[in-house]
């Protein structure tokens, strides 16, 4: 479900399609627009005839075991889907509307066809997408995000170890992303949080650190990953941030309080992208020197911020004294309710806020 709605839960630049979303949009659009199914009286005239086939197949002189095909047949599935959906949106005409900044008459609505396929979809899909806070917070439940062991060296207010304000604070991170890094930095966090990582305990192996920190078996886990002494010095030699604050778990799956701006959550993120590329390549490898490790994972995340102006600058500038930090937005602080929360989720589909809340309402 979650690749189905990386936009609109998660705030991904794209989400993959659903293909059952997508037929049943089809099959509507169909019902809708086509010639086959126009005129609509004629139609149901026709759909009438097959149900009662259907229901007393001796009757209408069909063969038994052709039940079960007529119930699948074509008048009969599209029905049944546009049925599906309307139901779900309160209506044809709500969602064509919801779609406007004023609504108007159907006759009025040019564009109402070519749109009417691509609107639904964006329907289903935000329909989907209602409980993504929810949904996060069971993802991080498995790191155990709340022991404050996890940040030794600095003190975390007692409400930001709460799993409530750690989901929030992921989601709204995790959505801002798309913004300061290129989408494959951002898709290689999520993959992190997502527990995406192929390391040997996620396959209930015990391999050791593929950056050869060390000798210890059990070591190849993301839990072991943040706070790597290779990692740790990567951190501190090439990108200027202080291990003792940002090498842990907390940093790598973006619920940390210290990611304060703009451009230590790019650089954070980099980071995350440069150990998760680099441990994916050296697995199996070995063999590598602690140096050639660090200078794997630096052009790792030179390659995470190739061909974005804004990463690269930010990675250009990390020893620049003078260098201009921009704060997160107020958003990223603000604690939305439930209600909040769905009503950005219904945006995605609805043009206006008035047809939104006249649809919650
Ligand atoms: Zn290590």
């Amino acid at each position: 479900m979650d690749l189905w709605t990386l936009k609109e839960s998660h705030g991904l630049p794209a989400s993959l399609r659903n293909i059952s979303w997508m037929a049943l949009a089809s099959q509507a659009r169909v019902l809708l627009f086509d010639q086959a199914c126009n005129p609509y009286r004629k139609f149901m005239e026709n759909l009438t005839a097959v149900r009662s086939a259907v229901a007393f197949p001796s009757r209408a002189g069909l063969p038994l075991h052709f039940q079960n095909w007529s119930r699948r047949s074509f008048s009969l599935r599209i029905y049944d889907s546009a049925q599906e959906i309307s139901d779900k949106c309160g209506g044809w005409n709500a969602l064509r509307c919801g779609r406007l900044d004023s609504p108007c008459a159907e006759s009025d609505d040019k564009n109402w066809k070519k749109d009417c396929q691509k609107t639904i979809y964006s329907f289903l899909a935000a329909k989907e997408a209602q409980h993504h806070q929810g949904r996060l917070r069971s993802k991080l439940e498995r790191w155990i995000l709340g022991d404050p062991t996890h940040s030794p060296f600095i003190r975390i207010p007692t409400r930001h170890l709460t799993p409530h304000w750690q989901a929030r604070r992921c989601h709204a991170l995790l959505g801002y992303l798309s913004t300061p890094v290129p989408p494959r930095v951002q898709s290689a966090v999520f993959g992190i949080i997502w527990n995406r990582w192929t390391t040997s305990v996620r396959f209930q192996g015990t391999g050791e650190c593929t950056f050869g920190c060390s000798d210890w078996p059990g070591l190849d886990k993301a839990e072991h990953y943040c706070k790597c002494e290779v990692a740790k010095e990567v951190l501190r030699r090439k990108l200027n941030l202080n291990p003792a604050t940002y090498g842990n778990l907390q940093t790598m799956m973006m619920v940390h309080p210290s990611i304060d701006s703009k451009e230590t959550l790019t650089t954070v993120a980099l980071w995350c992208y440069g150990l998760y590329t680099t441990a994916n390549r050296l697995r199996g490898v070995g063999g590598y020197e602690r140096e050639e490790v660090i200078d794997a994972i630096t052009q790792a995340i030179r390659e995470g911020a190739r061909g974005h102006p804004h990463a690269r600058k930010v990675l250009d500038q990390r020893w620049f004294r003078e260098a201009r930090t921009t704060p997160l937005p107020v958003w990223i602080h603000q604690d939305f309710d439930k209600k909040t929360s769905r009503l950005r989720a219904l945006r995605a589909v609805a043009g206006s806020r008035r047809e939104v809340r006249r649809r919650l309402n």
